[in-house]
Formats: C-alpha cells, structure tokens, sequence
C-alpha cells in the first residue's frame, strides 16, 4: 500500500463534499461564501464594528483569530479565550457564523459555539492537532502551508478523514515565492488542482497571499472565476490602527465592494454568491 491519499480522493466522492456551517450556510454547494473579518479580535469596539460591516455587506461568516500565530513571540499574541467569547457574541448579534484559528487543542473546550475551526499554515502539519480535529465532528478549515505542496496538503486533510472528520475545507493563502512586493504568492493552479484531485471545497485567502489591501479585490474574482467554492479576507474597521496585519485589510467599503463585483464573475462560471436574506430581498428589489 502507498502512502498517497486516499480518502480525499475526488473518485472516493464525485459528487464533492459539501461543508454545513448553519442552517442554509453550506461551503461548496453552488452559493460562493465569503467570509471576512479582522485579522485578530482586539477590542468588543473593533469587532462589534466589523461584525455591522460584515453583515451589512451579505457576507456569511465573521472571522477574527484570538488565538495568533506570530512570527515574533514580542508581537500581539491575541486575546486568548475572551477574544473567542467577542467574536461570538459580534457573530451571534447579527447571525453570523465564526470562524477562529485553534492552536492548540486544550483550547477547544472554549470554542463550542465557533462554526469553523481553522488550522493555520504554520500548522498544517501539526499532527497531533490535525488527529485531535479529526476526532471531532466538526467542520475545520484547513489552511496550506507556506511551503507546502498540494501533495502535503492533500495528506494533511487525509489525517482529518483518516480520524473520522469529513467536514473539512480546504484554504489556499498563498505560498513563499522569491519577490517580496508580495507577501506570498497565490497559487491559483493549486486551486484548481485540489478542486480536481479532491471532493473537498477549496476557499482562497487572497489577504495573506498578497499582504496588500489593493491586491485583495481582483485576486479575489481571479479566485471566484478559477473555481474556488469562497474567500477568506481580512476587513478592518480602522486598519491604520490594527495591531496585526493592517497592511492588507480591506477597509469597509472593499468589502462592499468586493460584494457588489462578485456575482457577474460567478455568474460566468455557473456559480451564485451567498448573501444573506436582508441582503437577497435588498438586491431582489
Ligand atoms: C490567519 O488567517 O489568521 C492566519 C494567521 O493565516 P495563515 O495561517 O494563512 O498565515
Ligand atoms: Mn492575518
């Protein structure tokens, strides 16, 4: 026996894995789902705004990591368990699903009512965290790492299905390229490549792939037009004063932007966007 994958395999489910994260909210169904929100939950201010962004613009999920994986142990580590307790209570307010890096899992306990577990790429190969996740029967989003190929990714995915959890997306956020005019490079081949290879959804995070806010819009509809089942993208309220990646947020109006741009794209590769009902009778209208 090899040690390819296995379970992740497109022929094991050619009808491809769809991914419940609430009541009419599914990832790789035909509805594109973008999720958006700050880099990190700072402040009950900061997020509460974001959240009235977020919904306001027909977005699904809220994103905002408490717990933060920094490069340097000096910089804004997170707010820990009360940042979780934050962005639930902002997610919840406008029924909004989460979504939230889990680091380590003695924390899960804490993060019960978060829609989507994200494993980061500095972790996509943790193992005993991806055994832990995939003991569970919860959706997790699993992201690629910095230096990973797709074959590596595609195994990473395979320890969650080989422990029992199908419920997993998987997240392109760009790899280590040689130009730093960019913070990493989107690998949109490996988009379509995992969409092929796997039944999984594949989302695209085009905030840490470029690190630059005006990048961010038309990698997301490159990404829309490639195929991807949605987006991950850092929007923040006041991004000149966020403590981790303002660089490459999306200031509100991107995201309704961004919104607004989205669904001729999709509309040309047989796709729809998610919005919310407000927002569906808004646009009907
Ligand atoms: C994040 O999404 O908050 C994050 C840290 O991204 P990545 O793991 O892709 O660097
Ligand atoms: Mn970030």
């Amino acid at each position: 026996m090899t040690g390819g994958p296995r379970l992740v395999l497109r022929d094991q489910k050619p009808q491809g894995t769809q991914v419940r994260l609430g009541p009419g909210l599914v990832v790789g169904g035909r509805a594109f789902v973008v999720m958006a929100g700050p880099c990190a939950v700072e402040d009950e201010a900061q997020i509460a705004e974001a959240a009235d962004v977020v919904a306001s613009a027909g977005c699904a999920v809220l994103r905002g990591g408490a717990f933060k994986p920094r490069t340097s142990p000096y910089s804004f580590q997170g707010l820990g368990a009360p940042g979780v307790r934050l962005l639930l209570e902002a997610a919840r307010r406008h029924r909004l699903a989460a979504v939230t890096e889990v680091l380590d899992d003695d924390d899960l306990a804490g993060l019960e009512g978060v829609a989507l577990l994200q494993v980061g790429a500095r972790n996509m190969q943790n193992f005993a965290l991806l055994k832990a996740l995939g003991g569970l029967r919860r959706p997790v989003l699993l992201k690629r790492g910095m230096a990973a190929t797709v074959d590596e990714w595609l195994l990473a995915a395979e320890y969650l299905l080989a422990a029992g959890n199908e419920q997993v997306i998987l997240c392109e956020r760009g790899v280590r390229g040689f130009d730093p005019s960019t913070r990493n490079t989107l690998d949109l081949a490996a988009v379509v490549l995992a969409k092929q290879r796997t039944h999984l959804p594949v989302i695209v995070d085009p905030s840490h792939a470029t690190g630059r806010t005006e990048l961010v819009i038309p990698l997301s509809l490159a990404a829309a037009a490639a195929g991807a089942d949605g987006l991950l993208v850092e929007m923040h309220p006041w991004p000149s004063t966020a403590l981790s990646d303002g660089d490459q947020a999306l200031l509100p109006d991107g995201l309704r932007e961004l919104m607004r741009k989205l669904p001729p794209v999709l509309g040309a590769v047989g796709r729809e966007l998610w919005r919310s009902e407000p927002m569906r009778r808004a646009v009907a209208r």
